[in-house]
């Protein structure tokens, strides 16, 4: 029989589990219990196999920016198929949704981020980041400038760079990692890390552990600093306000080269086309991927400045790297109507209106709930963190069967999609989500709190 939407939901678990190795699971758990299976999207909203009306509260995987079910982008997908399905950028060739995707987002780009290297994937783009800063220090005449620093808890990807890049511990743990020449310093997480720093004195002191790590190195073997501008992954944590400035300047002292990592932060999350405006930083290089297509279409890529691109562009030789869907026709195509749609329907606007002040006093309701201690919003990112006890800054331990993963598990027994990171939940709805909406994620959210409470 042909395996369709109309299969029961059993069967369809059935051949999941038999057939189908998901990322980042306990598979044989996940096995006895069977997958829920989503059939459609549209908007802010999933259905599943059984007909539930989920509101997703991620956007897929901080993805699906302008929301599922566009039917012109399923449009401009097929015509770019018929027209030109592939070709590849390699060999003295180009076409123009590569070109023309690339000249948008060199406007959409702050500063002189003004060319893009296209990756099938944010892990990708950011093995291009390694591979670019050190090519970068080579035809330099620094070939010793190798050292890239990272931060703990960071998400960088699930490659082996990105994968080294991140500072995930369980991630390095199960692979050998990180690869050579990539350390970490600690993350600016004042809730769950602060101790008795106000948040403005830890933001400076764990921004200065980069300047340690540089001296402990020797700045002249630094070859770049890597950060997401607000951590997505790791449990939307937003930085105190003095650390990107002071990362800022050290890496300007220093001559560091500067990677944001705007896979998430990138295309309206925060408010501004990257979080690194929101934030207020200038990075030399952009990871990006995710709202680039909105999910529509696998892509990635870097955004790459003036200087870096001119140095590795002009050295005389090629620059041995790329992929085989390194700007795919189709997936471009997708990505720039995806970003006209974003200009054309006002969506950044839409995502400063309805976060501010909106979403953001219902969310702080939530530090009202027993449960929780601070919630944290910038755009529409946020994140709350789950605490036994709100006056210590507590935090549950983050094993499997905790508070975290029960409160996840209510959620999705309410129809609700919110992720936990170890003790904080999070959410990154499409950009498109309207007020009654968010009352309905809010509902939601507290009905799961009060469940697992
Ligand atoms: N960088 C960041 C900040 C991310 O959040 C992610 C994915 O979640 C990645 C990189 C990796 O992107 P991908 O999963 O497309 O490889």
């Amino acid at each position: 029989t042909k395996i369709t939407n109309h299969l029961p939901t059993a069967e369809l678990q059935a051949l999941d589990a038999a057939h189908h190795m998901h990322p980042f699971t306990d598979d044989a758990a996940l096995a006895r219990k069977g997958a829920r299976i989503i059939t459609r999207g549209k908007g802010v909203w999933l259905t599943d196999s059984d007909g539930h009306e989920i509101i997703d509260g991620m956007a897929g995987l901080w993805c699906v920016n302008i929301g599922y079910g566009r039917r012109e982008l399923a449009e401009v997908a097929a015509r770019q198929m018929e027209e030109l399905c592939y070709y590849n950028t390699f060999f003295q060739t180009s076409h123009v949704p590569a070109i023309a995707l690339a000249a948008k987002i060199a406007q959409l780009a702050p500063g002189d981020l003004n060319h893009v290297f296209y990756a099938g994937s944010g892990s990708e783009a950011n093995d291009t980041n390694i591979r670019l800063v050190r090519r970068y220090w080579d035809v330099k005449g620094q070939p010793q400038r190798k050292v890239i620093i990272s931060r703990k808890n960071a998400y960088h990807g699930s490659t082996m760079g990105g994968a080294s890049l991140g500072g995930m511990s369980g991630m390095h743990a199960q692979g050998g990692l990180p690869i050579p020449d990539i350390v970490h310093i600690n993350q600016p997480y004042w809730w769950g890390e602060g101790g008795d720093m106000t948040p403005e004195e830890f933001g400076i002191a764990r921004a200065r552990e980069l300047e340690q790590k540089i001296q402990e190195i020797g700045a002249d073997r630094v070859a770049a600093f890597i950060a997401e501008p607000i951590q997505g992954a790791g449990g939307v944590i937003v930085p105190p306000e003095t650390y990107w400035p002071e990362i800022q300047r050290i890496c300007d002292e220093y001559g560091i080269l500067l990677i944001a990592d705007e896979v998430i932060t990138g295309f309206g999350r925060t408010g501004n086309w990257f979080g690194s405006q929101t934030m207020g930083i200038r990075p030399h290089i952009m990871t990006i991927a995710k709202g680039l297509s909105s999910g529509y279409a696998p892509i990635g890529g870097s955004i790459i400045c003036n200087e870096v691109y001119r140095t590795v562009a002009e050295s005389g030789e090629d620059f041995n790297h790329g992929y085989t869907y390194s700007g795919h026709p189709v997936a471009s195509a997708v990505a720039l109507r995806n970003l006209e749609i974003i200009e054309d329907e006002g969506i950044i606007d839409h995502v400063r209106n309805v976060a501010h002040p909106y979403l953001a006093e219902k969310w702080k309701g939530l530090t009202e709930h027993p449960l929780v201690g601070e919630a944290q919003l910038v755009g529409l990112m946020g994140s709350i963190a789950l605490t036994p006890d709100k006056e210590r800054r507590a935090r549950f331990a983050a094993e499997p069967g905790t508070v975290g993963y029960r409160c996840r598990e209510r959620c999705f027994a309410n129809d609700l999609i919110m992720r936990h990171v170890g003790d904080r939940m999070i959410i990154a709805p499409a950009l498109v989500i309207r007020p009654e909406e968010i009352d309905i994620l809010i509902e939601r959210a507290w009905k799961s709190l009060d469940e697992c409470y």
